[in-house]
């Protein structure tokens, strides 16, 4: 990142009082992470803060510090808009014109970003927008302590699934060394974020189950609002189902459709190196990781399914074994 991009967010941050910080929609570990972790350095330091996210913060990340200040209000004025972990202005979910001001900082990981803010501090090659902010916040002349540590941790542990993704790299594996060392509790945040599951998580991926479909090295399944009915499901995403379905073997592109209110589809891809579902994303308006990518999409869930479909297909070489 160019010292001086770095030097005019350290200015903008040292002259603001009132700073609002947002992350996306259905958020996850790495947009909380990012999120509290911003927050709770700027707050040490003297700042007024308010960290914004539509639908509040996931009961399985209240744990967090600094959960507890996230509203899903956005106050109607401040001195700093900045974002984290969003790769455009619409994945706030807020209506772009609701929004208080023009974004002054972006800071995010992901290679659709559209540098939408004054500000744009992005790296396509880290692994969370948490690995920036491990950088960035001491360059901010702001300091990590244990509760900025853990939010930090959440977001590495989340993006990379444990690890386990290739944008893991040696400097990822650092940061989380230093992490520990500054006192983030690794083996908690893992166990809490990753491993742990409720009931009604599991009950909610039956359906999705129930419905798996595999065609030519493509597997897709969906979730309805009835399904989240059925069972009492409090999200409006996945459960992380998608991430359960891209560990069966021989798959090229797994693909979950969830049905949202207002007439809409959440599309999540995962693939396997070599095929880019971000590019296949941001076709349809969304955006996201070669390997990992989403997007909202208008229509009932068997049109989008059919577009989606139609044109993932095109994306893919079917495999002689799978296409028999
Ligand atoms: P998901 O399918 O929601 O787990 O998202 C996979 C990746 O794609 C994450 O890095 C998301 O931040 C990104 N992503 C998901 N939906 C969108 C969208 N509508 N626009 C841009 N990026 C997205
Ligand atoms: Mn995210
Ligand atoms: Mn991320």
């Amino acid at each position: 990142m160019a010292e001086t991009t770095i030097e005019k967010a350290k200015a903008v941050l040292n002259a603001a009082q009132q700073v609002i910080i947002l992350s996306h929609e259905r958020p996850d570990g790495d947009a909380i992470g990012s999120l509290l972790a911003l927050t709770l350095s700027l707050e040490r330091a003297g700042k007024n803060v308010t960290p914004v996210l539509l639908e509040g913060v996931p009961s399985r990340f209240r744990f967090l510090p600094g959960a507890d200040k996230v509203t899903s209000k956005i106050p109607s004025n401040g001195d700093l808009l900045i974002l984290v972990d969003a790769a455009d202005l619409q994945r706030t979910g807020f209506p772009v014109e609701t929004l208080p001001r023009q974004p002054d900082i972006n800071i995010d990981h992901h290679p659709t970003n559209t540098d939408y803010a004054d500000i744009n501090i992005v790296n396509h090659k880290a692994s969370a927008t948490t690995e920036i902010l491990f950088d960035v916040i001491p360059q901010f002349g702001l300091e990590i302590d244990t509760y900025v540590a853990t939010n930090l941790m959440t977001g590495l542990i989340t993006d990379t699934i444990g690890f386990r993704t290739d944008s893991v790299t040696p400097r990822t594996l650092e940061i989380a060394s230093e992490l520990i060392s500054l006192g983030a509790p690794m083996a908690e945040i893992y166990a809490r974020v990753l491993n742990q599951r409720n009931f009604v998580s599991v009950q909610y991926w039956g359906k999705g189950l129930n419905r798996l479909e595999k065609e030519n090295g493509i597997l897709w399944t969906s979730l309805t609002i009835e399904d989240r009915k059925a069972v009492g499901y409090p999200g409006s995403d996945d459960a992380d189902l998608v991430n359960l379905l891209a560990t069966i073997e021989g798959i090229q592109v797994v693909m979950i459709f969830i049905e949202q209110i207002g007439g809409k589809v959440k599309v999540s891809w995962r693939s396997r190196p070599g095929v880019d579902v971000a590019a296949i994303a941001f076709s349809f308006g969304g955006g996201g990781h070669e390997q990992a990518a989403g997007a909202t999409i208008e229509g009932d869930m068997q049109e989008v399914q059919e577009r989606v479909l139609t044109a993932t297909r095109g994306i893919i070489s079917p495999s002689p074994e799978e296409s028999a």
